[in-house]
């Protein structure tokens, strides 16, 4: 038998299932208990245990859970990927300050910008693209933080990670990533230099679309500011919510492999049929940052996206389908698929829609853990569908 060598450090399945836990003192049982109470008496006066102080016994597991998988010193769960993200920008920004995001971002962290942070005084700039002299170009006195989403949504742009970070270091600016569509499994940030990492859960984390949560991970240090603006904000999450999503965790790895092999087949697939123009995906050779993905990431995701060929109705299409099913969401172990421009990108112009890489027969499709052969067999009968 091959000798296994002694180590100190656990896997990343190992901590998917068990880093954080609670022993069940009372009575041995396997998983951590819930703890409702919103009621505890005193500590001491620094600290309270309070719901909203982010320290419940069941707050406590996701955080440290959270923190061991991004590779950082601590994390703190949230009650929606977009209480983390604006508990976490409002930590770090204040009136006066200025920060830069790239120009592909989630559209719920978009809407916050614009229609949000005029009224606090944060001035803000978008990149022209995701090349390190498009965010350098945006740099002024007063920028605090620089905000990057790889890979993006729905194009699956890959930005520079340690290009970014070096960057920002330079300039002494904080850097924060959306690091949702890679998950922890697929890229650790924080090993590259970025100070912040920040999850929707509601995505991979969750996985079986039935949660509402976020998370965020960092140093003590930054992880102490989120805390401190969180408490204020109250986007907390309750502790049946991270009962679930510890549960959902325990199979992260697994499931975030699976989706990673078949995400690979499916875009290989769709690369070599004839009526699909391109496909957006970092996994293969032809996507213009393929060598950056391999570098930074483990593996490349379950999600990719791709362009029908023009004269073929991509509303159809969707309608054609019988297994993969059109979400709105994404990343769940079932496979799933939107239009992005009736759905995500609607309310933008035409032009815009163009100007930002969406034509009318994109798709984005959150490829789940079925057997590969059914989701690509569902797609294959399809696009037969629409094209005869
Ligand atoms: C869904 C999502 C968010 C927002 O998270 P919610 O949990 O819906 O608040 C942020 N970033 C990315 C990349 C997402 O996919």
């Amino acid at each position: 038998m091959k000798q296994i060598p002694l180590r100190l450090k656990k896997g990343t399945h190992t901590n998917c299932i068990h880093a954080g836990e609670i022993k069940d003192t009372q009575f041995g049982g396997a998983v951590s208990p819930i703890f409702m109470a919103s009621s505890y008496p005193f500590m001491d006066v620094e600290k309270k245990r309070y719901p909203r102080y982010f320290n419940t016994p069941n707050q406590e597991v996701i955080a440290k859970k959270i923190a061991v998988l991004e590779h950082a010193e601590a994390g703190l769960p949230f009650a929606s990927g977009i209480a983390a993200i604006s508990t976490t920008l409002f930590a770090f920004l204040k009136k006066g300050d200025h920060v830069i995001f790239q120009n592909e971002i989630y559209g719920g962290a978009y809407n916050l910008v614009q229609e949000e942070f005029e009224n606090f005084g944060i001035e803000y700039s978008f990149t022209d693209g995701v090349e390190v002299g498009d965010f350098e170009d945006k740099i002024k006195e007063n920028t605090k933080v620089i905000y990057i989403e790889t890979p993006s949504n729905p194009l699956l742009t890959i930005t520079d990670i340690k290009a970014i970070a070096e960057l920002a270091k330079k300039h002494q600016i904080i850097t924060i990533i959306d690091n949702t569509f890679a998950s922890p499994i697929n890229q650790t940030p924080l090993d590259l230099g970025i100070d912040i990492s920040i999850h929707s859960a509601t995505k991979y984390l969750g996985g079986h679309s039935d949660i509402l949560a976020g998370a965020v991970a960092g140093s003590e240090e930054h992880m102490e500011k989120v805390f401190q603006k969180g408490k204020n904000l109250g986007g907390n999450i309750s502790d049946f919510m991270c009962y679930l999503l510890e549960r959902s965790i325990k199979t992260l790895g697994v499931r975030v492999e699976k989706h990673n092999t078949n995400a690979q087949i499916v875009a290989e697939f769709l690369n070599d049929h004839l009526s699909v123009r391109r496909v957006y995906y970092p996994g293969l050779r032809s996507h213009p940052n393929h060598e950056i993905a391999k570098e930074q990431m483990h593996g490349f995701g379950g999600m990719l996206s791709f362009d029908l060929e023009v004269n073929i109705d991509a509303k159809e299409f969707q309608n054609a389908l019988k297994l993969i099913k059109p979400s709105m969401s994404l990343a769940g172990v079932e496979s799933t698929i939107l239009m992005p421009s009736l759905t995500s990108h609607g309310l933008l112009s035409e032009e815009e829609r163009k100007k930002q890489g969406i034509s009318d027969q994109l798709l984005r499709l959150s490829v789940g853990i079925e057997n590969v052969e059914d989701i690509i067999n569902d797609l294959q009968q399809a696009l037969q569908q629409v094209i005869s």
